[in-house]
Formats: structure tokens, C-alpha cells, sequence
């Protein structure tokens, strides 16, 4: 076999180990794992906010029924006054109705309030629980994931250790000089040996002028002007 076919055979066997080792990184499983787990982070990250929510709510929520608590006092306060008041004072009792009137709006408003923060609360709970199941399902796909993808990955790198294992076996036999040009030029394109096609680089297509051919069919080593790679016959 010569020198260059030889560093074709090698090439075929080492970039079958290359595509190999692409697919391991680019695993549909390994994409849809990797997607499985931010959708649960996200979920925690929500269950969080809206337990934030709650205890925010919580807090409110305390602070408006001290304020509800005073709003009753002062209302009874008042109507005790009103019952002391000679009914004959009619500004005085005008300012006492005035002032209870206020009171019971602002409790009203108070009642209302409260009354939306618990329909709040009921739809946080709501909201939290809905989470939750989203997330332990997903944590559920997330471990069949895992297992699949341990399974998978695992006989693709047994896969990839035989296929180096093989191309390795083929570099004795093609020439060190050559070899090292080979590993030179793959480090900027891969595969870095093309066959001459049709009087055109198959690496990249590109026409070669006459000289370079006959360069090619003499035997010399030559490299694409345009694509870098070795071209062979
Ligand atoms: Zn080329």
C-alpha cells in the first residue's frame, strides 16, 4: 500500500471515531436532559417566588387585621360618645354621625380588602400546588432521562473507545512525517485529506491548475491553496 493509502485508510477509521465522539456530544437525550433540568429549576425558582408571595401576603394580611381590630374600637368609642351627647347639640351630633360614618367606611374598606387578600391567598395555594405536581413529574422524566442516557452513553463510549482503538492500530503504517502533517492540518480542517476528483480538490471543490495536478499524479505531496488539506489521487 503506498504512503497515501495508507493515510487514507487511517482517515477513514479516525474520523469514524471523530463522528463518534460528535454524537456522544450532541445526544438528543443528552439536549433533552439538559432541557428536563432547567425546566425543573425554573419550577423551583417559581414555587419560591410564589411562596415569597404567600409570606408577603401573610405579613399583610396581619397588619390589616390589627388595623380592622382598631377600626372596630374606634367605632364603638364613638358610639358610646354619640350616646352621651345632649340630642339637643345638633352640631355636635351632626360631627358625631360625620365622624362614625368614617369609621364604618374605613372598616368597610378594611373588611373588603382582607376579603381580597384571602381569595389571593386561595389562588397562591392553587398555584403552588400545581407547581409542585408539575415539578415531581418532571423530576420523574428527569431520572428515566438520566438512567436512558447513562445506558446509552455508555455503550456509545465503549463504541468510541473500539473505533480509536482501530484507527489507532492503522498509524503505524502510514509514515511519521505524514502522520504529522495529517495532525497539523486537522487541527485547522477536518477530514484534512481529500481525493482528487475530477481535476478539483473534493475537499472543497475548488478547480486545481495543471501544474498541481500533475504534481498530484506524480506522487508529491500537496496541499489545497484554498481549503488547506492534502489532496490525493
Ligand atoms: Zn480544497
Amino acid at each position: 500500500m503506498s504512503n497515501f493509502e495508507a493515510l487514507w485508510t487511517f482517515q477513514t477509521e479516525d474520523i469514524k471515531a471523530d463522528t463518534i465522539a460528535n454524537e456522544i456530544r450532541r445526544s438528543p437525550t443528552r439536549q433533552k436532559l439538559e432541557r428536563s433540568r432547567d425546566f425543573i429549576l425554573e419550577r423551583q425558582k417559581q414555587y419560591k417566588q410564589i411562596e415569597d408571595s404567600i409570606s408577603g401576603l401573610a405579613d399583610r394580611k396581619e397588619m390589616l387585621e390589627q388595623a380592622l381590630a382598631r377600626a372596630v374600637d374606634r367605632l364603638d368609642q364613638l358610639r358610646g360618645r354619640m350616646n352621651g351627647l345632649d340630642p339637643e347639640d345638633e352640631a355636635s351630633v351632626e360631627a358625631m354621625v360625620r365622624e362614625m360614618s368614617d369609621a364604618r367606611e374605613e372598616l368597610h374598606s378594611f373588611e373588603a380588602e382582607l376579603s381580597h387578600m384571602n381569595s389571593d391567598a386561595g389562588a397562591y395555594d392553587k398555584q403552588l400546588r400545581s407547581v409542585r405536581v408539575e415539578a415531581a413529574k418532571a423530576k420523574q422524566a428527569f431520572d428515566q432521562l438520566k438512567v436512558d442516557y447513562e445506558n446509552e452513553s455508555k455503550t456509545k463510549k465503549e463504541e468510541l473507545e473500539a473505533q480509536r482503538a482501530r484507527a489507532k492500530a492503522l498509524e503505524s503504517s502510514v509514515e511519521p512525517d505524514l502522520l504529522a502533517e495529517y495532525m497539523a492540518i486537522k487541527k485547522h480542517i477536518t477530514p484534512p485529506v481529500s481525493r482528487l476528483q475530477f481535476g478539483q480538490c473534493s475537499g472543497c471543490n475548488t478547480s486545481l491548475p495543471s501544474a498541481t495536478l500533475s504534481k498530484i499524479r506524480n506522487g508529491v505531496l500537496v496541499e489545497c491553496e484554498t481549503c488547506g488539506r492534502m489532496i490525493i489521487q
